[in-house]
């Protein structure tokens, strides 16, 4: 059955109206801003009395190195709060809000699948309560002001072909990854080249996910570098005079939003950026209320955890305050055997030995997590066929580690599929750890960089381009160095050639480019080339999804 057809059937008999969900996190009714019965933000007043109460425990999911299908971070996130919400515990969940994007082009939700799902689904991935229209209207207000500041006599002496700051749309669009603007003569602007990225790649997507409210998105709006002069000085929102024009756009997309899961789990999904030129986590606003409003707080990172966890622990917790007091690690017996060297055509097939040396994937996963202090539990994401032996072999490797590993069956029985798991996690929670950070502020970035490559990729050294090279100068001159780093690379290697499948070593990063985002508050190392604009594959996801004049849709995943 397709998630849609699951989500829709449970939908209908058992879906909760949003107040009640507020209600039971103690949220009174005008602590919470409606649209349509069950989608919810939370109130700015409500956020602040929240401010007070003390936190729950965080739990951080995240995954080894992924086959393309994606190996289910996000069902088992749902399957494991729901599992923990029906021990009676007050667990609230924090997600990321999808884009348009995938939903058109490949195939793949961001609400979770089967019966560990997030509701209203089709809503959720679609217009949902407007944040990414919000954030599509503010980047683009703001490439418009650049655009007319060029025209209306240029005061801060802005180099046109120096301008950083793209538009955007929420959707794969390769055909404006470039384009001339400009065009028409002295009344319709100076022409200049310029590019679409996909929304979720702009910075101010990063800004509005790691700003603490409002006071700070405001600041962070004002940092963002926009263009540079002619003589390459930075040209800020704040040098343009239109920080709190910006800001003001985003005024409601702050607020993160209330969904439930279908056994009722009160979900926030809020915030989505790229997991490769940003940080990939939902917003420090919707980890920090999750944190206030439960007893647990389950939240993910993007792509497998030498990004996603790295990001999240080296750019999000710093900024949230709080570390994870457990981690799981999802794996998938397919993913394992891809990591072993098993084409994808053959993942469906017996393999214990692809399994055994695609473990080497996962080790490297928990000892790099372990090296941050962090207990870990795994999670062994079950598919309907998986060979029962071959779940045995990864629960007795991890053993040999000294790490749990449980077979989870979420996505088919939902909470009750997870139970397994939550008891683990509650386990791992009541251990005593000590968190370490990776890497400080003060060093330098080359140095940052070189930590990340060596102690979370197994990697022995970074090659920087001449770009590269000039960007460190620039960075240094600015004082931009104290910033934390975010490397984009391929999600499918711990190395960034995709092809270096399991636990490379040896190998050699190759830094072609260093973008300072700092509004965001980072610094995007580039490794090998990143699309900020994806295209449509050659049978879009859009070909199968209808909607019928009742207002039924089918083939939305
Ligand atoms: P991730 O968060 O790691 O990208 P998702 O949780 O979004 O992964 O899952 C990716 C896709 O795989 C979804 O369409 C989901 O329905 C499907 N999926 C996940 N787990 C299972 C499973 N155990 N059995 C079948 N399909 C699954």
């Amino acid at each position: 059955m397709e998630d849609i057809e699951i989500a829709q059937r449970n939908e209908a008999n058992e879906i909760q109206p949003i107040t009640k969900i507020a209600a039971d996190l103690g949220l009174t009714a005008d602590e919470v801003e409606q649209y349509g019965p069950y989608k919810a933000k939370i109130s700015t007043a409500a956020l602040q009395r929240m401010r007070k109460r003390p936190n729950g425990k965080l739990v951080l999911v995240t995954a080894i190195n992924p086959t393309p299908a994606g190996e289910g971070k996000s069902t088992v996130a749902v399957g494991l709060a729901d599992a923990m919400h029906r021990m009676g515990q007050k667990a609230v969940l924090a997600l990321r809000e999808p884009s348009l994007g995938p939903v058109m082009g490949m195939k793949g939700g961001a609400t979770g699948g089967g019966y560990a799902q997030v509701v209203p689904m089709a809503d959720i991935n679609l217009h949902f309560t407007g944040d990414m229209h919000a954030l599509t209207s503010a980047v683009n207000t703001l490439a418009a002001l650049i655009d007319n500041h060029l025209q209306q006599g240029n005061a801060l002496h802005i180099d046109p072909r120096r301008i950083q700051w793209k538009r955007v749309l929420d959707i794969n669009d390769r055909a404006l990854r470039h384009v001339n603007i400009g065009l028409g003569g002295p009344t319709s602007g100076v022409p200049r080249e310029d590019g679409f990225d996909i929304t979720v790649a702009s910075e101010l997507m990063a800004v509005l996910c790691l700003a603490e409210d409002l006071a700070d998105l405001k600041q962070r709006i004002a940092r963002i570098v926009v263009a540079y002069t002619y003589d390459r000085t930075p040209v800020t929102v704040d040098m343009l005079g239109v920080t709190g024009a910006i800001t003001m756009l985003l005024k409601d997309a702050i607020k993160p939003n209330l969904v439930q899961t279908l056994e009722h789990t009160p979900v926030l999904i809020h915030g989505g950026p790229f997991a490769n030129i940003a940080h990939g986590c939902n917003s420090v606003v919707a980890t920090r209320t999750a944190l206030e409003l439960g007893d647990v707080a389950i939240t993910e990172a993007g792509f497998g955890a030498d990004l996603g966890a790295e990001k999240f622990l080296d750019i999000k917790a710093p900024v949230l305050g709080k570390t994870p007091d457990a981690v799981v690690l999802v794996a998938t017996l397919r993913a394992l055997k891809y990591n072993g060297g098993v084409a994808r055509r053959d993942l469906q097939a017996t393999d214990p030995a692809a399994v055994r040396a695609g473990f080497a994937n996962l080790q490297r996963h928990i000892h790099n997590l372990q090296q941050y202090g962090l207990p870990v539990v795994v999670a062994i994401n079950a598919f309907a066929n998986d060979d029962p032996a071959e779940m045995q072999l990864v629960q007795d490797l991890c053993a040999d580690q000294g790490v749990k590993a449980v077979p989870v069956t979420v996505w088919a029985d939902g909470g009750a599929g997870g139970a397994a798991l939550a008891t683990a996690v509650n386990d791992a929670l009541s251990t005593q750890h000590q968190f370490q950070p990776l890497y400080t502020d003060t060093m330098p970035v080359e140095d940052k960089i070189q930590t990340v490559v060596q102690k979370i990729y197994g990697g022995r050294d970074v090659a920087y381009a001449r770009k590269a090279q000039r960007a460190l100068k620039t960075i240094k001159a600015n004082g931009w160095d104290h910033l934390p780093i975010c490397v984009a690379k391929t999600q499918y290697s711990f190395s960034d050639d995709p092809k270096l499948l399991g636990a490379p070593t040896n190998f050699t990063i190759h830094v072609s480019d260093i973008i300072p985002k700092v509004g965001a508050g980072f610094l995007v190392v580039m490794t090998g080339t990143v699309l900020t604009m994806p295209g449509l594959p050659k049978h879009p996801a859009a070909n199968d999804i209808d909607i019928d004049a009742n207002g039924h849709i089918t083939g939305l995943f």
